[in-house]
């Protein structure tokens, strides 16, 4: 099979060797200087020093890169919901001039405005918006995207979005991990309980998706405005019980459903900006991701998720988007990444393994988030002297190469 060797760049920063779990110091970092990256059949061969690759594999195909660079992972978006049509621009001027998130979702707006405009957009333009946003998000370095459905709410909606997403992971270059979220919130048109509706998903919609292998994930918002804790509990079960990965956005105005997510044996709790004390004890227990959602914060005007905390508990962190049209309209993963940072006090290395090992984990691939041998050649290089330029500009410098397995990629 054909080798091609793609070098030099400045530093490859491989996130290789780092605990999954906890605070990681940047000299925790394994910096190769002068590198270069084998690629075979779309994985990565080797990594090492340009020079020495050059005389290991005299035969590959050389990629130049002429310019001083800066090679890190793929970045892994383990959370976004940008399947949608409409925007929310009329509920954002309403938050910012004051009005909270339920008293918006109370007065009509919220979610239910982006059901309605995703209910009428057809297919073929949903699939178009969502390609658009996919392929801005690769061209920003984020080639691994979750994307989630749940502003159809019934089974027809649900799977027209569920289809799109599976349409448009054929035609970018980034991976798109689809996630049911059907259980977003109760449908005002639903005839029936929080707990009927819950039953409907799971008897009507999540066989249909299993069949059609539409997604092998499924995630529920438990919080006042959408499911208690106790539906929750069982609609999560019964999915597990049907082989679906499980998700929750959990904790993210009143404390409590991450402890759902936990005895669920969930992938990954998200958001967690209201987690306490007890909350983070738990997380850091056990096995699951908390992925933190700065965009959130900053569309919402509220407090970060205590990543600080979480990390110096034992926590495995990681770091999304939560890219949507309400509450996270921004959709620029590396920009809130670094401000969170700062604000939160994290390290470069916690950052960057929360953007690509750590994220991967919340989707559980074990494939990609590192420069080695074996992995998917999911990449990108910035043009920089040093990776700490990258959190540095705060999401203003861009990468100026994208690697997926191993090609180049145009968007
Ligand atoms: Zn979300």
């Amino acid at each position: 099979m054909m080798q091609k060797l793609i070098g030099p760049f400045k530093q490859i920063v491989t996130l290789a060797g780092l605990p999954m779990k906890g605070a990681v110091s940047d000299d925790q970092l394994e910096i190769i200087s002068d590198g270069g990256v084998l690629i075979e059949g779309g994985l990565i061969n080797a990594v090492g020093n340009i020079a020495e690759l050059h005389k290991q594999y005299p035969q590959a195909e050389v990629q130049e890169i002429e310019s001083p660079q800066v090679l890190l992972p793929g970045f892994v978006d383990c959370h976004t919901h940008i399947c949608f049509g409409g925007n929310r621009a009329k509920d954002y001027a309403m938050r910012i001039a004051g009005k909270t998130y339920l008293e918006i979702a109370k007065a009509g707006g919220g979610i239910w405005d982006s059901v309605t405009q995703t209910r009428l957009m057809d297919q073929e333009t949903l699939e178009k918006d969502l390609l658009k946003r996919a392929n801005r998000h690769l061209a920003d370095g984020v080639t691994t995207i979750e994307v989630k459905s749940g502003y159809g709410l019934n089974v027809e909606q649900e799977l027209k979005q569920l289809r799109a997403i599976k349409n448009v992971n054929s035609k970018t270059s980034a991976s798109l991990i689809s996630t049911c979220l059907a259980a977003h919130t109760l449908p005002k048109d639903f005839n029936g309980s929080k707990a009927e509706y819950l039953g409907y998903i799971l008897n009507e919609l999540l066989p249909i998706i299993k069949q059609e292998q539409l997604s092998n994930r499924v995630d529920i918002f438990i919080e006042e405005s959408a499911f208690d804790k106790e539906n929750g509990h069982k609609y999560l079960l019964a999915a597990k019980q049907m082989d679906f990965g499980l998700t929750v956005h959990a904790d993210q105005f009143t404390p409590g459903s991450s402890e759902i997510a936990v005895m669920c044996g969930a992938l990954s709790a998200d958001h967690l900006e209201a987690s306490g004390y007890k909350e983070i004890a738990m997380l850091a227990a056990s096995d699951i991701v908390s992925v933190v959602l700065p965009g959130a914060s900053l569309g919402l005007g509220m407090q970060y998720s205590p990543a600080r905390k979480l990390l110096n508990a034992g926590a495995c962190v990681a770091i999304a988007s939560d890219w949507n049209p309400g509450s996270a309209p921004m959709g620029n993963l590396l920009m809130q990444a670094s401000v969170m940072a700062a604000a939160e006090k994290l390290t470069t290395a916690e950052v960057f393994a929360g953007l690509t090992v750590r994220a991967a984990k919340a989707l559980n691939l074990n494939d990609r988030g590192i420069l080695q041998t074996g992995m998917m050649a999911d990449m990108q290089s910035y043009p920089a002297n040093d990776y700490r330029e990258i959190l540095y500009y705060q999401g203003q410098l861009k990468p100026q190469y994208v690697w997926t397995k191993g090609k180049l990629s145009t968007t």
